[in-house]
């Protein structure tokens, strides 16, 4: 069975997303557990956090969790990267008492002092706060390669996991975004480029993947989604990548464009006739 479903709003409170996963058919979602355009954490209470199991467990939709966007790992600013520090503590901290396996975090941005200082900022970002990881997995996106960001090649992504003591643990992991990985340059619509980024990367390390189609062409390091078939990826550029075992059997989860509370359902819909799993 595919897992896979959603990034969808927790308005009125975490555990409704199970009702929108549910109410779309999906076996999966993602979600944020704090403001994702601001600084602000809420800690669940134990009566949130009990309904939020609850209808996980009654459910089966499996979860994971995004990091908001403020939190810069790749900054080495002493106030910036304070904030961001205590941002990822406590989203790992909710995921843990939320019992979310996987957080999903952007490396940021180097701000200008280069890659190298970039990527040992987001190292020493992520060991200072191992503690806080207990039982929660951070997975580290690919980014789309726009100006100073850190993470749109993925040898830089494994130049993180070699060098960092939670991958040891087993307490770090990979999220592609197919999005960001066509705007980067790698064309995922081509099986060959599927099995070099598995032997780059190694698949074992790969935990999730947003499937978002791309607004704009191979190479244009623009972080731009589209609905699935109406960007430059296509709909057989997913059923390519769908029925690679490195993607296929991982979690999946859909950021494309949507206006309402709820999407309509199209974009999943169409992974699963893709996948040919529309009978499941
Ligand atoms: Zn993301
Ligand atoms: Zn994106």
């Amino acid at each position: 069975m595919l897992r896979i479903g959603y990034h969808l709003s927790v308005a009125g409170g975490l555990d409704l997303a199970f009702d929108r996963a549910v109410s779309l058919s999906s076996t999966a979602m993602q979600i944020f557990v704090s403001n994702p355009r601001g600084w602000q954490v809420r800690y669940p209470s134990a009566e949130i956090a009990e309904r939020f199991a609850r209808k996980r467990d009654k459910s089966g939709v499996e979860v994971c969790c995004h990091m908001p966007y403020l939190p810069n790992l790749g900054s080495a600013n002493e106030q910036s990267l304070g904030k961001t520090l205590r941002s990822l503590s406590s989203n790992l901290e909710i995921c843990s008492s939320l019992g979310i396996q996987y957080l999903v975090t952007h490396l940021g941005s180097h701000m200008g002092t280069g890659r190298g200082q970039g990527l040992r900022n987001v190292i020493n970002a992520l060991e200072s706060t191992a503690d806080s990881a207990k039982d929660v997995m951070i997975l580290l996106e690919n980014q789309a390669g726009h100006a100073n960001s850190i993470g749109a090649r993925l040898s830089d992504l494994l130049y993180i996991y070699d060098n960092c003591s939670m991958a040891r643990k087993g307490k770090l992991g990979f999220c592609l975004d197919t999005c960001h990985l066509f705007a980067a340059g790698y064309d995922v619509r081509d099986e060959e480029v599927l099995d070099s980024i598995g032997s780059e990367l190694g698949y074992g390390k790969v935990f999730a993947y947003h499937m978002n189609d791309a607004k704009f062409p191979l190479g244009s390091n623009r972080d731009r989604h589209e609905n699935i078939g109406k960007g430059y990826i296509g709909a057989e550029g997913f059923r390519t990548m769908l029925g690679h075992r490195g993607i296929r059997e991982k979690m999946l989860i859909l950021e494309t464009p949507y206006e309402a509370l709820v999407p309509d359902g199209r974009d999943l819909a169409m992974l699963r006739e893709l996948a040919g799993s529309n009978k499941e």
